[in-house]
């Protein structure tokens, strides 16, 4: 076993370090205060061959291996956790058309999303559907060649910004992951509007935003893989997405860390300063034996999601485990700050504000524990 990067995975977190501290950090602080989505960032991120990580190249994607994308993601996190995750969810989307797309579907979407041109979206959630996310009820009908789409979506990560939107909606009746299918929709066709944006707690610099389909017509040749397929499609991508917010959490646990033993060295209580009370040390050690012990766990998670080895329930613990843990260290930054951790002078209280929504989205981290438990124990859904 080796723990050290190889030169390529070394040259990769390198180049996204310095984008991150030149483009990313002097300016997360001020997009989070105006709550502006910084789309020219995108461009700038394409052009290093960050919008199509995983997708092969013949369609203009970088592919990288999941590990590579998992430095990726901890480096941007480390200065905006908002457009890390904003770009994770336009790699799931541009991942998912090249795995799962037609020849034709690669052509006209992957290279224009792959180069910037094009943002994507993931549209999975609704109000009454967001745990039991199979129950979802927005309908695509087939009409000869067209399916009509009805239905309201909700929670839309890059939504109104997104050009493509991947939407899971229902093809036959019922509750259940097996009536669900894969569709693509570009912005901009009649019967397709935006609703409300919400105002969140934290990840102000990423839109989340209602989509709302009336009687919206869109081809038959827009759906992604089989009828009944969506829910799988769905769940395939989310095993990427959440090794990358994995990543996420320990680019920002990372930051807060940082941010507290700087903080700790200078402050001076007592004629002394901080860092030589025993009870911030130790805050301070806990913090990075967790950080470390995460930043394992989601690398052999991408590892083991690059070797298509029983990846899934690798990606749940990742996603729980370093999630969970970057909230415990954001959250004992600001205890080290004191009053300072609290007000908007330093960035410990954002890294707070916006990691808690990793314990909630891309399934909240109680149904990790299910997914976790489900690969030990098999299904335990009560039959008969
Ligand atoms: C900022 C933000 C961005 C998002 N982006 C996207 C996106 O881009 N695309 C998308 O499709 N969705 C997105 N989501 C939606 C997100 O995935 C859902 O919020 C999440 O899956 C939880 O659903 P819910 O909010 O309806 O909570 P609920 O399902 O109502 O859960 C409420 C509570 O009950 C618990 N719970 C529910 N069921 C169980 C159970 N069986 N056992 C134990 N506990 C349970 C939950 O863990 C939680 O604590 C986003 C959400 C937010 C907040």
């Amino acid at each position: 076993m080796k723990f050290d990067l190889d030169e390529e995975q070394s040259d990769i977190r390198g180049m996204v370090r310095r984008f991150t501290e030149e483009k990313l950090t002097p300016y997360a602080s001020e997009w989070d205060e105006k709550e502006y989505f910084p789309r020219e960032v995108y461009s700038e991120m394409a052009e290093l061959g960050l919008m199509g990580m995983t997708t092969p190249e013949e369609y203009g994607g970088s592919a990288l291996s999941r590990l590579a994308g998992a430095l990726v993601y901890e480096e941007l996190a480390k200065g905006d956790m908002a457009t890390a995750v904003g770009l994770s969810v336009h790699n799931m989307v541009t991942g998912s058309l090249a795995r799962f797309g037609n020849e034709e579907q690669r052509r006209r979407w992957v290279p224009r999303l792959a180069a910037g041109e094009l943002l994507g979206a993931f549209s999975l959630s609704e109000a009454d559907a967001g745990s039991d996310a199979a129950s979802l009820q927005c309908r695509a009908d087939r009409q000869g060649d067209s399916y009509i789409l009805n239905g309201t979506k909700l929670w839309v990560t890059n939504g109104g910004e997104a050009d493509i939107y991947l939407l899971m909606a229902r093809t036959s009746p019922g509750h259940d992951s097996s009536g669900v299918s894969c569709f693509v929709v570009e912005k901009g066709i009649p019967g397709f509007r935006f609703g409300k944006t919400e105002r969140k707690m934290g990840l102000h610099s990423s839109p989340t935003r209602e989509l709302i389909f009336e009687n919206c017509a869109i081809p038959h040749a827009w759906r992604l893989g089989e009828e009944g397929q969506g829910f799988k499609i769905a769940l395939a991508s989310l095993d990427g997405g959440r090794v990358n917010i994995g990543a996420v959490a320990v680019g920002v646990a990372q930051a807060a860390f940082e941010t507290a033993t700087r903080y700790a060295r200078e402050r001076e209580q007592f004629g002394q300063t901080i860092s030589s009370f025993q009870a911030v040390q130790f805050m301070l050690a806990d913090m990075a034996m967790k950080i470390e012990a995460a930043r394992l766990l989601v690398y052999e998670a991408a590892y083991k999601l690059d070797q298509g080895q029983g990846s899934g329930m690798y990606a749940s613990m990742a996603k729980c485990f370093a999630t969970d843990m970057a909230m415990e260290v954001t959250t004992n930054a600001v205890q080290v700050l004191g009053g300072a951790g609290y007000v908007r002078d330093y960035p410990v209280e954002r890294y707070m504000r916006d990691i808690k929504v990793a314990q909630i989205f891309e399934g909240t981290n109680q149904i990790q524990r299910i997914v976790i438990a489900r690969y030990l124990l098999g299904n335990l859904r009560r039959r008969g």
